[in-house]
Order: structure tokens, then sequence, then C-alpha cells
């Protein structure tokens, strides 16, 4: 399975570094070319052309540096596509896409848009802990965990592989427990957002210290499993990634936009 990184961070920023500049931008990965999980950066890391290939949105929550790269894309696509883009999420965060961003004030509704022969998106509810084959290759699974709205971690698969995609989520049970009986397991995606010396900030906001990270990583009992670590806050990313050196953990990346992954 091909994932690229549009975005690896839990917001938006231009960082100043020593020698160079780096562009942090809010959480988005593209599978195989066509499937968006979590759509954060979603347009601006894509050609037109790329863009025309999505066919799947996976998402995870409805915060908005998980949702706000949908906008520019249907914008982009208006009178140029020739597939619908099925938006996959938990019935609340479809309902909630539809109430708060694609409300024709915020943004015209795409999902039903007035006088159109179709609408660009159209909205597939996941049942929690329930396998759906998403496209011809992928099947997912949804399996809630602990944010501060209603969120789902997901198990991504195909015949061969397979990855668990963590979410936004605070210390949780279920997605580990899932994550130790799978046999072709290749990686597991777990958000960190906060350094250790702000883990009140990280209780209250339901986020992942590197502490954290280590102790949910464990949980899974595979100490060999490859970890890839995201949304980063980025003012505080050299702590957080200084933190994350020190964890004894083997195999961990630090994702970061415009990196290419093969599972
Ligand atoms: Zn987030
Ligand atoms: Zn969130």
């Amino acid at each position: 399975m091909n994932i690229r990184v549009l975005g690896a961070h839990g917001s938006d920023l231009l960082l100043n570094g020593p020698t160079s500049q780096h562009i942090c931008r809010s959480v988005g990965f593209l599978v195989n070319e066509e499937l968006m999980v979590d759509a954060g950066t979603l347009a601006s890391g894509l050609t037109l052309d790329e863009q025309k290939r999505i066919k799947y949105i996976l998402l995870s929550h409805l915060h908005l540096d998980h949702v706000k790269g949908i906008p520019p894309l249907v914008d982009n696509m208006s009178g140029l596509m020739d597939h619908q883009i099925v938006v996959a999420s938990l019935p609340s965060v479809l309902v909630g896409l539809q109430k708060h961003v694609f409300n024709d004030l915020v943004f015209p509704n795409f999902f039903n848009l007035p006088g159109s022969p179709y609408s660009i998106l159209r909205g597939e509810e996941l049942e929690p802990k329930r396998e759906l084959r998403l496209s011809k290759r992928v099947r997912i699974t949804p399996i809630p965990v602990n944010h501060t709205v209603e969120t789902a971690g997901f198990i991504i698969q195909d015949d061969e592989v397979a990855w668990i995609y963590s979410g936004d989520t605070y210390v949780t049970e279920n997605l580990w427990q899932e994550a130790a009986r799978i046999p072709n397991l290749k990686g597991v995606f777990i958000e960190v957002s906060f350094p250790d010396s702000m883990r009140d900030m990280a209780y209250r906001s339901k986020h992942l210290t590197p502490t954290l990270l280590a102790q949910e990583y464990r949980k899974i009992g595979k100490p060999d499993l490859p970890l890839y670590v995201y949304h980063m806050k980025p003012t505080v990313r050299d702590q957080i990634i200084d933190e994350i050196s020190h964890l004894d953990i083997p195999h961990v990346t630090i994702l970061e936009e415009g990196q290419e992954l093969t599972l």
C-alpha cells in the first residue's frame, strides 16, 4: 500500500529553523492515489490531475484540522468530475459536516447541490467495529477512540498488508487490542500533539504526549512494529521530536510533509 504524506501536523505553520524553513500542514494522507485518510491538507498538496483521481475520503472526526481540505477540492472539481467522491465516516461526523461546513452559509452543500444533476460528495456511514470494503482493494474498520468529540481510529488493509491510524486520541484500549490480533500489521500511525511538559493541556484536549505515546504503543505488544508519529502541534514540534528520541522505541519515524511510504 502506498501512502503519501500531504500533512503531518495538528495545524498549519511555516516554521523557521536554523538553516531552513519547514512547512507544517494539517493531517492528510493519500493512499494508493485514490483514498484520503483525513483531509486537513488535500488540494494544496496535489495537482489537478491528482485531485481528479480521488474517489474516497475517510474522516476520523469533525475537527477542522481534519476536514478543511475538502471544500477547496470540491471547488476545484466543480464541472470537472465524472464520479462522486465518497466521504466515509461515523454518522455524527457526516451530519456535522453538512450542518457546520457544507450548510450553504459557510460553503455550498456539495452533498446535495440544488439544480445539479448529481452531487460531487456522497456520504457513506460507518458502523464502529464493522469492516467495510471501501474500494476494490482497500477495506477499513473504524474503532472508536478517546477524544473530545466522537472519533474513530481505523484499521486499513488490503489482501497483503494492514496498518492502523489512530485519529486524534488520548489514552485508549480497543484500537490496541485489535492491533494485537492482526497478523499482517505493517505499521501503526499514532498521534502526538504536545510535549510532556504540556500534559495537562494534552489531557484537557484529549491528545497524547511522547510518554503517553510509548505507553499506548506498548499495549500492542509488538516491539518491532514500525511506529509512525504525526499530528504534532507545529510550535512545539522540535521539543516533541527530542522527547521521542529518548523513548527507546526502535522503529519510529516522525512523519513529514512530502514523505512517501510503501507498507
Ligand atoms: Zn486534530
Ligand atoms: Zn481533534
